[in-house]
């Protein structure tokens, strides 16, 4: 049982002001694991306060002294990544066969970048008889997610110390541990007192008064298209600046002449890992009529071959879904789908053999329409729409109509068929031939999947403000 009685503000441990604790609960066992602080609105004043004073110093320490703190905390996690790994396969069910290596290594990965992007600060442009200098946008606040915590937190937090912000971090609720664990890394640096706080507590309390905030120059938001409005919403009084990370639909275009077995067997993986709770799953597979059924065999046979159990088990692919609300919801669509006349092939049941967790079968649907909501809508969870296409026009058209724009790929005969096609998506990220995902390169969303970039440079431009000096 990991207890946290107490919030991490102005580098110290404080009590909260916020009544009551939260349980964290395992999602395999369905028994608690952790207790964190509810905070409250005044948890969130005294840590703005605190980040709002420490931001004058933050901001004008020399970035290579920055490029250290970030240099150490890489370090840090490397040394726990062992114990940072079993506190997320704990709060959010995601099996150890996959968890350290996309949980944890990947964000340090992700992390070490800004050792040397930092140095980016510096850079000052001459135009004309001007300077333009970068500078750090403020104090920042970070709303996130549960299904990738660490890398959505890591995702924002190293360009924003690159940058010279100060933060204040809202976790889920639903896997606040890994943020605590990450806080006692924190202080072990010695990073200075206020440039890292983390306030835990309900999203329509915590995180409201985070966006409302009119010492938070800037938030930057991970999690539901829905959420993401009502933070536009409550930030737009004050004019800060919003960046938005949110959901996602994305296709996933298999040409005629594709390596159909490749292909399918990748596309079905892609959506099973993490039970589906990923927010780039290819959920939609797009594929030629005429090799249709041939593609469907393949899925079957993928899809039944894949094991779903306790995470704890070195044998699982899949484990639950991360709570009896997500396990809820994703019946919920399943149900919905069988109503619209789409063709269950597998799956639909949430947890054939299994008594305990919030388990839900690994789900194939056949002759799904592309305008049918279970093609359309988020559903989060291990669920595939395999849609038949009569010509690539057709399946560029069908890839582009969707509300969201956040990724896509593509599986052609070649690479430079798979580039061409790869430039029609409207998606901020297309995977070619199974290309896979790059911490050097932008990560962000088209359409409703949001505004903003995360890695890389474009992720550090997010936390700059430009000043024109002229002489
Ligand atoms: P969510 O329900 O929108 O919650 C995300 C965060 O926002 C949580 O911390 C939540 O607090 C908080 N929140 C909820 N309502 C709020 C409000 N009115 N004001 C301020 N904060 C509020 O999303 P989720 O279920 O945690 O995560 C899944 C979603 O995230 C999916 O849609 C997925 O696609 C998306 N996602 C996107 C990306 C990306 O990079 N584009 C990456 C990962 C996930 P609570 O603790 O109270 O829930």
């Amino acid at each position: 049982m990991r207890e946290y009685a107490r919030l991490y503000i102005d580098g110290a441990w404080q009590v909260p002001s916020g009544q009551g604790m939260a349980e964290v609960i395992d999602p395999a066992s369905e028994v608690a694991i952790g207790r964190v602080p509810m905070g409250d609105e005044q948890d969130v004043e005294r840590a703005v306060n605190a980040a709002r004073r420490a931001f004058a110093d933050w901001s004008r320490t020399p970035s290579s002294r920055r490029a250290g703190y970030i240099r150490a905390l890489a370090e840090q996690l490397r040394a726990q990544a062992g114990e940072m790994a079993d506190v997320i396969t704990s709060e959010l069910g995601m099996p150890v066969q996959w968890c350290q290596m996309v949980q944890v290594d990947g964000p340090v990965e992700g992390l070490e970048q800004y050792v040397e992007l930092a140095g980016l600060m510096d850079e000052v442009r001459e135009v004309g008889n001007s300077l333009v200098y970068r500078e750090a946008v403020g104090v920042c606040a970070f709303i996130n997610p549960w299904n990738y915590p660490l890398h959505q937190m890591i995702g924002k937090l190293a360009p924003a110390l690159a940058a010279g912000c100060t933060v204040v971090v809202k976790p889920s609720q639903e896997t606040p541990l890994h943020a605590f664990l990450l806080a006692e890394m924190i202080d072990a640096i010695g990073l200075p007192a206020g440039v890292f706080n983390l306030v835990s507590g309900p999203g329509s309390k915590v995180g409201e008064a985070l966006a409302r905030h009119p010492q938070v120059d800037m938030v930057s938001f991970t999690g539901s298209t829905g959420a993401g409005v009502r933070v536009s919403q409550a930030a737009a009084p004050t004019v800060k600046r919003v960046c938005l990370e949110l959901g996602g639909k994305s296709p996933l275009l298999i040409t005629a002449d594709a390596d159909l077995e490749a292909a399918v067997r990748h596309g079905v993986q892609d959506v099973m890992i993490n039970s589906g709770q990923t927010c780039t799953a290819l959920t939609r597979m797009l594929l030629p009529v005429e090799r249709y059924a041939e593609a469907l065999e393949i899925a079957l046979a993928e899809t039944r071959a894949l094991v779903m159990g306790d995470p704890r088990d070195p044998q699982s692919f899949l484990g639950p879904m991360c709570s009896a609300g997500q396990r809820r919801t994703v019946l919920d669509y399943i149900r919905l789908g069988q109503e619209e006349g789409a063709r269950l092939l597998c799956g639909g049941d949430s947890a054939p053999g299994l008594e305990r967790g919030f388990y839900v079968a690994p789900t194939l649907f056949a002759d799904v329409d592309n305008r049918m909501r279970i093609a359309q809508e988020e559903i989060f969870g291990p669920v595939l729409c395999l849609i038949p296409y009569a010509d690539e026009q057709q399946a560029i058209s069908m890839a582009n109509d969707s509300p969201f724009g956040l990724s896509s790929a593509v599986w052609a005969g070649n690479r430079e068929r798979g580039l061409a096609l790869a430039r029609q998506m409207r998606a901020g990220q297309c995977f070619v031939n199974g290309g896979g995902f790059n911490y050097r390169a932008p990560f962000g969303g088209y359409k409703q999947s949001g505004n903003g970039r995360e890695w890389g440079e474009e992720g550090l431009g997010e936390f700059i403000e430009v000043k024109a000096v002229q002489l």
